[in-house]
């Protein structure tokens, strides 16, 4: 028998609307396993396996798994861009010039300039501000956020030298006076504990008592609160904040330097951000490791979008804040309508949480539908995909974090449950 054709078997599987290398690669995947008659199969895969959008059921607003803060994927115009030319003058322009004026004006400080991430935001500032000098931290913040950002290491890596102050749970100001001694110090850090609490016998040194110390103050607020005042959302700022540090009131109390993420609370895009004295930020710009940091266009389109909604106070056109904003009785009414539309599942309340992060351990009271039996194998496999939370043999949809441009998905999604009857059933359909 002749071997089968990968290039016939590939061509078999055209109407998967994989790029022809692809649907290459699933039937040499499917010969090499031997079975070429799989070839559909690992095709399939591997499209699921593409990024795409997906809904996100589990109440989870910052999903590290879901990208963090919810963006507007179809929204993005396909076009050119004019990421380094200024169109007012037609020359060759900075592309952080739109969006470092537009952070300067919501912080009210000098300067900013974004990069990829928060992990590199830090290491361009040490790197800027203190290689090859010594850096005060406090023991308790020497800290792991996840995904292999470990502070001691980030220091390392900026070649500062880390000079460690006071204990795991106590430090104190006269900590960080003994350890400046004079000017030797070039900065003092501190980092906010993202994703832990400290309770008990503990005692941390404020930005504004750090700021008496006489060395540059760097803080890195980690998730990116623009303004403790949330001037975007209508009525107070949520409970839920309370004790996550704002970038706004960190430099009003004397850091020289914030740095945070744009895809946490902030609700933008995957990015990182230095802000605060002008020659600081002008410093950290001038590195030749602010090239190899710099962000794409896309992302900085996407964040200056995010900064003018910001800049109008409409918090309505930041998914992230819509969605934590949304009102209780409004997440109930909407779960009373997708158990009526579905004929399945009953209305629970549930608890959200802001994820990625940060405010650990605080729930945001919510609202969804909740049904019996384990389906998140089936509903990964739903077009769009659904990512939902399974507790004690049911499954949860948490509505806070789902698009109300979604429910209709969700319900149709519901309504296969009540066909179906046992999640194990859903792979022979
Ligand atoms: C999240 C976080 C970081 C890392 O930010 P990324 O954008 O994930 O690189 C650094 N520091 C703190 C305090 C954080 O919370």
């Amino acid at each position: 028998m002749q071997p089968p054709s990968v290039d016939a078997i590939a061509r078999s599987i055209a109407d998967l609307g994989l790029p022809h290398p692809l649907a290459v690669d699933a039937a040499r995947a499917a010969i090499a396993a031997g079975e070429p008659d799989a070839a559909r199969s690992y095709g399939e895969s591997l499209a699921r396996r593409q990024l795409q959008s997906v809904i996100n059921a589990t109440g989870v607003l910052l999903h590290t798994n879901l990208g963090r803060a919810p963006l507007r994927p179809g929204e993005a115009a396909v076009r050119y861009a004019n990421v380094e030319l200024d169109l007012v003058s037609g020359e060759r322009g900075s592309r952080q010039r739109p969006v470092g004026p537009l952070l300067a004006r919501l912080l009210d400080t000098d300067d900013a300039l974004v990069v990829n991430n928060g992990a590199a935001a830090l290491l361009l500032a040490l790197s800027a501000l203190a290689s090859g000098r010594r850096v005060v931290v406090s023991r308790g913040d020497l800290i792991e956020i996840g995904g292999g950002f470990r502070l001691p290491e980030i220091l390392g890596a900026s070649g500062a030298q880390l000079v460690e102050v006071g204990t795991t749970n106590r430090t104190r100001l006269s900590d960080f006076q003994r350890a400046v001694d004079g000017d030797v110090a070039a900065a003092v850090l501190k980092v906010h504990h993202s994703n832990f609490h400290m309770v008990g016998f503990t005692e941390e040194v404020t930005v504004a008592q750090l700021a008496t110390v006489g060395s540059t103050v760097i803080v890195d607020i980690g998730s990116g609160l623009l303004d403790a005042r949330v001037p975007w959302l209508d009525g107070p700022a949520p409970s839920w904040l309370a004790g996550e540090p704002a970038a706004r009131q960190t430099l009003a109390q004397g850091a020289d330097l914030v740095t945070f993420s744009g895809d946490k609370l902030l609700g933008g895009p995957q990015a990182g951000i230095v802000a605060g004295r002008a020659e600081l930020v002008e410093a950290c710009a001038r590195l030749p490791l602010a090239r190899a940091l710099r962000p794409g266009g896309l992302v900085l389109g996407e964040l200056e979008r995010t900064l003018l909604a910001y800049l109008r106070n409409d918090g309505d056109a930041i998914p992230f804040w819509k969605m934590a904003g949304q009102s209780l009785e409004a997440l109930r009414g909407r779960a009373a309508a997708l158990v009526r539309a579905a004929g399945a599942g009953a209305v629970v309340d549930t608890e959200a949480a802001a994820g990625g992060g940060s405010v650990p351990g605080v729930a945001i009271p919510s609202a969804g539908v909740t049904v019996d039996g384990d389906w998140r194998r089936a509903l990964r496999d739903n077009d769009p995909p659904i990512v939902a939370r399974a507790e004690r043999g049911r499954t949860i949809f948490d509505l806070r974090t789902v698009d109300p441009d979604d429910d209709g998905e969700l319900a149709a999604a519901l309504a296969l449950t009540t066909e179906r009857r046992d999640p194990a059933d859903v792979r022979a359909t």
